[in-house]
């Protein structure tokens, strides 16, 4: 007869208590490419026993945030499944049975100390230079002890016995993982109300949601050990363990909200493309098989993900490799989707109003084909923009990096033809512009850069900017619409700086 593997089936379990960060979403991203890529399934467990700081609003924010980083799960307190609750405030019940179990078979026991009496065994085991932890004191209490005294209602936790022995644990990352059971005192499962302590929750979850790899993040390395504990006493399997390196920030600490942006919805806020996140995060602490590509779509990741290529060593963010892979993922994104996602940050600038047409969608695709190449993600857009939506010729002309285009005479022979050309033509579209520039080249004799920088200050306003081939046409038809800042075109611009840059001209 031949061993039938179990199914993969793997769990990103979140605490709700503040923001999807970078940490989080790559063991989410982890766990689910590792599902994906092996036929498995991916779990979302909310493990909110911390009451106090446990918030609804955290819940809705992440599964919305790890839905928006495109990754979908199986089972989860929103779609069900097969082995609910998923949140493990609905699961007290599960956690109160197997904490009874485990007294029943002498694993655990029930321990009376108050607060007041752990405290100050803690302060006494420091003052001795001793690592604090419980002293066993209620593990020698009598059955009938025990039982008067929960009969007469004294609170009691539950505590697990710790064996005297080392315990260990194979590590996909790692390797043979071992603790001395001297840094781990007999700790608690459920406390006095029966709330279950995490080391305890997850065990229990894992073992009845049938995880076969837990991958998290190594800063639960040290909890293994007392999970591995539970795991004995109750006689389960261990799943296979494997924990994902620390994240550094640049300065080589451990990445937190000190060092800016790190979380999922800052990023989505900054309008930083999805598949540009979910690439970057799966180059912190994994690489490719051939250990240099680093472009990867989701379908390549997938294919690709391998918990054998997991890098053991701290992996370090890099906001502006982040910032590169968007702009790869920008150019190879359809301008309407962009247009669609650049919206509010526009609004926000107080160039579009409320409601945008059809129109103004099409004229902004123009408008981002100009100036993508100068962002690293969409709420940088204001700042390339401005110049189509505010230009002022008297500004124009005192901005002090125009000084040289007013103060030159061959400059101002180039805007005082130009401007009197574009007065007369009409409506420019991009031949039109070049035709009257060669006018321009032949009337004044200039070329090159002493040509088109006067035409370029004369209708941005600015020594440099995006192509004046696309700004010409962006101009002229943003005139045509109705937008909170109306565009001025092109004639409009041309006149209202000669009448500031030019001595004499018309009016
Ligand atoms: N709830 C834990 C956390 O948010 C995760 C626990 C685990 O993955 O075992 O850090």
């Amino acid at each position: 007869m031949t061993e039938s593997k179990p199914p993969i089936r793997v769990r990103f379990a979140p605490s709700p208590t503040g923001h999807l960060h970078v940490g989080n979403a790559r063991t989410a991203l982890f766990n689910w490419l590792f599902a994906r890529g092996q036929k498995g399934s991916f779990i979302l467990r909310i493990e909110d026993t911390d009451v106090e700081r446990s918030q609804a609003d955290f819940e809705r924010q992440l599964l919305e945030d790890i839905r928006w980083l495109g990754l979908d799960w199986d089972e989860g307190p929103d779609v069900g499944g097969l082995h609910g609750p998923y949140r493990q405030s609905e699961r007290t019940d599960i956690y109160r049975k197997h904490g009874m179990k485990l007294v029943e078979s002498g694993h655990a026991y029930y321990c009376f100390c108050t607060p007041l009496e752990l405290e100050a065994d803690r302060k006494t085991a420091l003052s001795q230079r001793r690592q604090p932890r419980y002293s066993g004191k209620c593990r020698q209490l009598s059955r009938e002890e025990v039982s008067r005294r929960r009969q007469a209602g004294e609170p009691a936790s539950t505590r697990l016995k710790i064996p005297e022995e080392v315990l260990s644990f194979p590590d996909l990352v790692h390797g043979l993982t071992r603790f001395s059971p001297d840094a781990i005192g007999d700790f608690i499962l459920l406390r006095p109300g029966g709330q279950p302590a995490y080391n305890f929750a997850v065990v229990v979850d894992d073992h009845l949601m049938q995880i076969s790899h837990v991958i998290r993040g190594d800063d639960h390395i040290s909890n293994t050990p007392r999970q591995v504990a539970v795991y004995r006493a109750l006689g389960w399997e261990l799943p296979q363990f494997a924990h994902l390196s620390t994240i550094l920030a640049g300065d080589r600490t451990r990445l937190s909200k000190r060092h800016g942006a790190t979380s999922v919805d800052h990023f989505r806020e900054m309008g930083l493309l999805p598949e540009a996140i979910t690439n970057y995060l799966a180059l912190l602490g994994w690489s490719a098989a051939d250990g240099v590509t680093e472009i990867l779509s989701r379908e390549q990741l997938t294919a690709q993900f391998s918990l054998a290529h997991i890098i053991k060593s701290p992996a370090v963010f890099d906001l502006q490799k982040l910032f590169w892979l968007n702009r790869h993922y920008m150019k190879g994104s359809p301008l309407e989707r962009l247009v669609k996602l650049s919206l509010p940050v526009l609004r926000s600038a107080g160039y579009l109003g409320e409601q945008v047409g059809k129109e103004t969608e099409q004229w902004l695709e123009l408008v981002l084909g100009a100036v993508l190449k100068n962002v690293d993600h969409l709420s940088q857009l204001p700042d390339p923009v401005r110049l189509i939506f505010h230009f002022d010729g008297r500004e124009a002309v005192q901005a002090e990096e125009n000084k040289d285009v007013i103060e030159s005479e061959d400059s101002r022979r180039v805007v005082d033809s130009f401007c009197q050309r574009v007065a007369a033509a009409g409506e420019l579209d991009s031949d039109k512009f070049r035709a009257l520039i060669s006018e321009v080249r032949n009337e004044t004799g200039q070329k090159g850069k002493n040509l088109f920088h006067p035409i370029r200050v004369a209708l941005t306003g600015r020594t440099s900017g995006p192509e004046m081939d696309k700004l010409v046409p962006i101009f002229e038809q943003g005139a045509k619409l109705s937008l909170p800042n109306p565009v001025k075109n092109c004639a409009e611009r041309a006149r209202e700086f000669a009448r500031f840059a030019l001595k004499g001209a018309a009016d």
